[in-house]
């Protein structure tokens, strides 16, 4: 009986701060979608533990503790202004500096801005790094911009976000549309106004000037080295496989080379435009080329690759019938139809490189049918997890080579794996890894937060 009213009262305060959510966040779609699939899943952790709602952590968690919004003012190479918006959440740093990275695109709102933060305290907490959650970005969009014009609106992001970050107070990173070009050119800027060399302020950096060897693998790598625990704990592997990987850019790319490395035959990829279907296995020579070097999109492809076929729009790379799927392009790119045509097409895992790249009906659908699934606050911390080791390697003034780090990662995601199922089965929901990652992220930074006192 006491259970039972546990449970009713868990249900119920979880309620409670969602509906607080909406109503202090209204229209704000995204925000309350990550809100809703972590809450829903800490219902057993309330049930259980009643020292949470005692501390009103959840009220806390769900508040920012800082969100700043700025102007963004630059010029065009036609002399022409042009003003766009920046932001930066500092969500929550109990467990460390708040850390998550920045992404340009025309999309960024506050509601996206906020549903990645939100994300990023569990993903960070995941990780066993000592970070907390943040994150940022703009709505300029780079596509189509000239080098110089990237450099000039940078520049000016920076100047502005100088005012709010630090090696120990927030360390942004990339995320889509901030690449080492840009994160370069803001640790220039960012230096500039210092006037002193604070190498842990960014990471992503470049190699030459503080970065971390494996950093720019490390997203795409983590999401396969935790597709590959999923897999080998039902006597699965990558070999032989057939993958989709959607996007094409930083997390994809390095997706598919991993994938290539353990056997696996990956068919597809993509970017906003559309996709690209190659029978004999995607040449990542022929994207990377493409993508990093000469910025095209990925439609000019087939020019090289007549076997390959390219289509306009992207719901359906979902339809190419595969093994192992890893949306690495952006959010809610699988909803409820998609999912359900790779279950009927027979897909056995789901490992996200994206962040919330399926909507919760997908996300659903994926459970009730048994397929893995590998979250994405779980499947994709390999990034934000080698930036915490280029912190340490900035730290120390030092650099781990690139089998080092690459190790650390492979462990680092082998331990959240394993830390996520442990807990989804302590909490009676066994298998069940979005459970799981969240109830294992969750608790680490409750626990600071209890012991840091309100
Ligand atoms: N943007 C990445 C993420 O979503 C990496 C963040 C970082 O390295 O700080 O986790």
């Amino acid at each position: 009986v006491i259970a039972e009213q546990n449970q009713v009262a868990a249900k119920a305060y979880v309620q409670s701060v969602y509906e607080t959510v909406i109503k202090r966040n209204p229209y704000e779609s995204e925000f309350h979608q990550a809100v809703k699939e972590i809450l829903d899943s800490l219902i057993p952790v309330f049930a259980k533990h009643p020292k949470y709602a005692e501390h009103g952590i959840l009220e806390r968690l769900v508040e920012p503790e800082r969100m700043v919004s700025f102007r963004v003012p630059w010029v065009d190479d036609q002399g022409k202004v042009q003003v766009n918006r920046g932001f930066r959440v500092q969500f929550n740093s109990a467990i460390g500096p708040y850390k998550g990275g920045l992404r340009f695109h025309p999309s960024v709102n506050a509601s996206i801005i906020k549903f990645l933060g939100f994300e990023q305290i569990l993903k960070n907490s995941l990780t066993g790094q000592p970070i907390g959650g943040g994150k940022g970005g703009s709505d300029f969009d780079p596509k189509g911009k000239s080098d110089n014009e990237i450099m000039r609106f940078t520049q000016s992001f920076m100047t502005e976000l100088s005012k709010y970050i630090g090696p120990d107070t927030d360390v942004p990173a990339g995320d889509i549309g901030v690449g080492a070009r840009e994160i370069g050119y803001m640790f220039g800027q960012y230096k500039k106004i210092r006037g002193g060399y604070e190498a842990g302020v960014l990471t992503g950096k470049g190699i030459i000037y503080g970065g971390s060897l494996a950093r720019t693998e490390a997203t795409g790598y983590g999401c396969v080295y935790f597709a590959n625990e999923m897999l080998n704990f039902k006597g699965l592997s990558f070999k032989d496989s057939t993958v989709v990987v959607s996007g094409s850019g930083n997390v994809s790319i390095y997706a598919i080379e991993k994938a290539h490395q353990l056997g696996a035959k990956v068919v597809a990829c993509s970017d906003s435009n559309g996709y690209i279907y190659d029978p004999n296995g995607i040449d990542l020579d022929t994207v990377k080329r493409l993508k990093e070097v000469e910025r095209k999109r990925i439609k000019e492809y087939v020019t090289e690759h007549p076997e390959a076929v390219y289509t306009e729009g992207c719901n359906g790379i979902w339809t190419i019938p595969c093994d192992i799927a890893l949306p690495c392009a952006t959010q809610n790119e699988i909803d409820e139809e998609s999912a359900k045509t790779l279950v009927a097409n027979g897909v056995k895992a789901i490992s996200e490189g994206a962040n919330m790249p399926s909507t919760l009906e997908a996300i659903d659908v994926f459970l009730n049918n048994n397929v893995l699934f590998g979250p994405a606050k779980a499947a994709n911390a390999g990034g934000v997890a080698v930036s915490a080791l280029e912190m340490a390697q900035n730290g120390m003034r030092l650099s781990w080579t690139f089998d080092e780090v690459d190790a650390k990662l492979h462990s680092i995601m082998q331990n959240i794996y394993e830390n996520s199922v442990k807990a989804a089965e302590e909490y009676g929901y066994s298998g069940n890894l979005v459970v799981g990652a969240n109830i294992a992220g969750f608790i680490r930074v409750a626990d600071a937060m209890i012991a840091q006192g309100v």
